[in-house]
C-alpha cells in the first residue's frame, strides 16, 4: 500500500483545532509525509487588497482584521512546525478552497474535524461533508467531543 506524501489539516480557529491539527500531526510524522495547512477566511470582509484569494503571509497590510487572522494562523503553524510554504491563508469558501488547493497541491490526505465552527446541529452536514464528497482524494474525519 503506498502511503500518504503530502497530508492537508483544515483548521476554522475553533476550541477543536488543537484535536485535529495532533492526528494530523501524528500520521504525517509517523508516515514521513509533507505537512501543509489551510484555514480559509469566511467569516471576514475582504478588503480591496493588491493581492488576489491567497494571503501573503511574509507581508504586513493595513487591516487590522486580517493581522488578527495572520496571527492566529501563523501561532498554530509554528506550533505544528510546518514549512513555510506549506502554509495557505485564502479568501473564500471553505469546502471549494480546501478541495482546489488540495487538487493543485497533490494532497492525497485532507484532515478535518467532524464539526467546527457551524456547530453539532449540522454534525457531518456542513464543510466535511461537503470535502469528503467534492475531493479527489482520501479525508479523514477526527471525531469530535460533543462539548
Ligand atoms: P463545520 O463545517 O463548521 O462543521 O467544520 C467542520 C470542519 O471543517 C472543521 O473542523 C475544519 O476541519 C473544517 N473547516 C470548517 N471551516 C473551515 C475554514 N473556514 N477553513 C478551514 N477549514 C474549515
Amino acid at each position: 500500500m503506498n502511503h500518504y506524501r503530502n497530508i492537508l489539516i483544515a483548521i476554522d480557529f475553533s476550541v477543536h483545532d488543537h484535536q485535529v491539527a495532533q492526528k494530523a500531526r501524528g500520521l504525517a510524522t509517523q508516515l514521513n509525509a509533507s505537512l501543509h495547512i489551510i484555514h480559509v477566511l469566511d467569516n471576514i470582509p475582504m478588503p480591496d487588497t493588491p493581492y488576489g484569494l491567497v494571503i501573503p503571509l511574509n507581508e504586513d497590510s493595513s487591516y487590522p482584521l486580517l493581522e488578527s487572522e495572520k496571527n492566529k494562523f501563523k501561532q498554530i503553524s509554528d506550533k505544528l512546525d510546518i514549512e513555510p510554504g506549506c502554509r495557505w491563508l485564502i479568501w473564500g469558501e471553505p469546502q471549494q478552497e480546501i478541495t482546489r488547493l488540495a487538487a493543485q497541491q497533490q494532497i492525497d490526505l485532507i484532515v478535518v474535524g467532524s464539526h467546527g465552527r457551524h456547530g453539532l446541529a449540522v454534525l457531518m452536514g456542513s464543510t466535511a461533508k461537503d470535502v469528503m464528497y467534492h475531493a479527489d482524494c482520501d479525508v479523514l474525519a477526527v471525531h469530535l467531543p460533543e462539548s
